[in-house]
């Protein structure tokens, strides 16, 4: 079947039971060619877009869905990197390969953004591709390719969502922050999930989307926010006097009124200020949107603690950074988990953490997944990690046992030993 979708050269070609792949590049003969070596190969299940522009509009319709997106990065108008943004905005869940003829390190970088857009990144290749170099990466990798329809995990009707949130059914999972230098607990990040009476426990990853397309954010972030800080104040009264982290999509949200209602709500607790802080995705304040900054300040006008959250996985942030007067700093587990055997990670993750140290800001390396993640960001004097390492999201009863836990584990974690070999 041959189809036009725009005044730019496309060809669709379906077939069952085959990969649905959507190629994007400028240039109409790479184009060609690269689709002949996916014919080669087996495949023919196509689309060939000659700009990003045009792919997106397709996969933003809704009218196809793709199991694989490849992407040249050197492109006029929306260029390679960009349109990956956009892929991890509209949370395209397929597998990408990214080709260029630039030098090997754009590829990787262009590979690290879009890995901490949660994007999957089946591999990078330079350009001429070769064929062989495909057929390998397509063997090598087809097992973590999904269809959409694997993928696509059940999501739920705003009318559903809203009822749950009204009676009660979402559920706050506490994940636990702590001083690298110490090992003392100092804060707890709240996580919010969906106690679904029939599918059982859901992730955000399953309504959160929802909850921001329909106008439902700003009552699940004030539904979280109570809870959060109803147990906050328990633990407060037992003595372990734990900052609240609660996550805000800045650009979700519908009412100016955040500021005046955190700290109405705080007051009320009888908890100091301190005691919350609102993390910030900084994906979220790339389009520097009035509302959003008009939140921010005020929020800082009320001496709420502001944190930048999933830190470089966008490039918008240096002014940003030098705008807004953020507490802390996130650093994208992407960039964490592994930096110790990748020179890569290590240098994004370093820098991002001098840029903090200069600014004043607090670190929290988050996605401390094993040992050596926890030596690694031990040794590089961040202030604070979160992972799972040291814990998962749990419940808030579980946090005083975990506690008991951490503190043996500590006799381990900060003996003389670990950290030999380490500066
Ligand atoms: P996030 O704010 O970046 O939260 C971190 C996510 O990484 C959490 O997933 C957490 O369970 C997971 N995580 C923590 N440690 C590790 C680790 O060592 N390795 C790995 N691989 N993952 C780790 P979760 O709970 O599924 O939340 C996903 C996202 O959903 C959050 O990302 C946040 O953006 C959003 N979210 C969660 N709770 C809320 C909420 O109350 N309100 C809003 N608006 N968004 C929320
Ligand atoms: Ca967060």
């Amino acid at each position: 079947m041959l189809r036009l979708v725009s005044q730019y050269f496309t060809i669709s070609i379906y077939r069952e039971n085959q990969m649905n792949i959507l190629l994007v590049d400028d240039e109409p003969f790479a184009l060609k060619l690269l689709s002949r070596q996916f014919n080669l190969l087996g495949y023919d299940k196509m689309t060939l877009c000659e700009s990003g522009h045009q792919a997106l509009s397709l996969l933003e319709n809704g009218l196809q869905e793709f199991d694989l997106i490849c992407c040249d990065l050197q492109m006029p108008e929306m260029d390679g990197v960009e349109f990956v943004r956009h892929l991890g905005r509209i949370g395209y869940s397929g597998g990408l390969i990214l080709i260029s003829g630039e030098d090997g390190r754009v590829l990787q970088t262009a590979r690290m953004l879009a890995k901490a857009q949660h994007l999957k990144v089946l591999g990078v290749l330079q350009k001429p591709v070769a064929s062989e170099v495909l057929g390998q990466l397509l063997q090598t990798q087809a097992s973590r390719i999904v269809t959409p329809v694997q993928a696509k995990q059940k999501t739920y009707p705003a009318d559903e969502l809203l009822w749950a949130i009204s009676n009660g059914h979402l559920v706050n999972y506490y994940q636990p922050k702590v001083d690298v230098a110490t090992g003392a607990v100092t804060g707890i990040e709240a996580l919010v999930r969906w106690q679904h009476p029939d599918d059982g426990l859901l992730l955000p990853a399953q309504f959160i989307r929802t909850a921001e397309e329909h106008e439902l954010i700003d009552d699940l972030t004030k539904t979280v926010l109570a809870s959060a800080l109803h147990e906050a104040k328990l633990w407060h009264d037992k003595g372990l006097p734990l900052q609240v982290a609660i996550n805000i999509p800045i650009e979700h949200l519908n009412s100016l009124d955040l500021p005046d209602y955190v700290a109405r709500m705080v007051e009320k607790s009888g908890l100091p200020r301190s005691t919350v802080i609102l993390e910030v995705p900084e994906n979220g304040l790339i389009n520097n949107s009035l509302p959003s900054l008009d939140i921010l300040a005020r929020l800082r006008l009320k001496r709420i603690f502001l944190s930048i959250d999933d830190f470089g996985s966008c490039h918008a942030s240096l002014t940003q950074l030098r705008n807004i007067p953020f507490d802390e700093i996130k650093i994208n587990q992407t960039f964490v988990h592994g930096a110790s055997r990748d020179t890569s990670l290590s240098a994004i993750y370093m820098a991002s953490l001098e840029l903090a140290r200069q600014l004043g800001m607090k670190t929290v390396a988050e996605g401390v997944e094993d040992r050596e993640d926890w030596e690694f960001v031990r040794a590089s004097g961040c202030d604070l990690a979160q992972g799972y390492f040291i814990a998962k999201p749990m419940l808030a009863a579980e946090i005083a046992g975990w506690i008991a836990d951490w503190e043996d584990r500590q006799r381990d974690l900060f003996s003389e030993r670990s950290m030999v070999g380490q500066t």
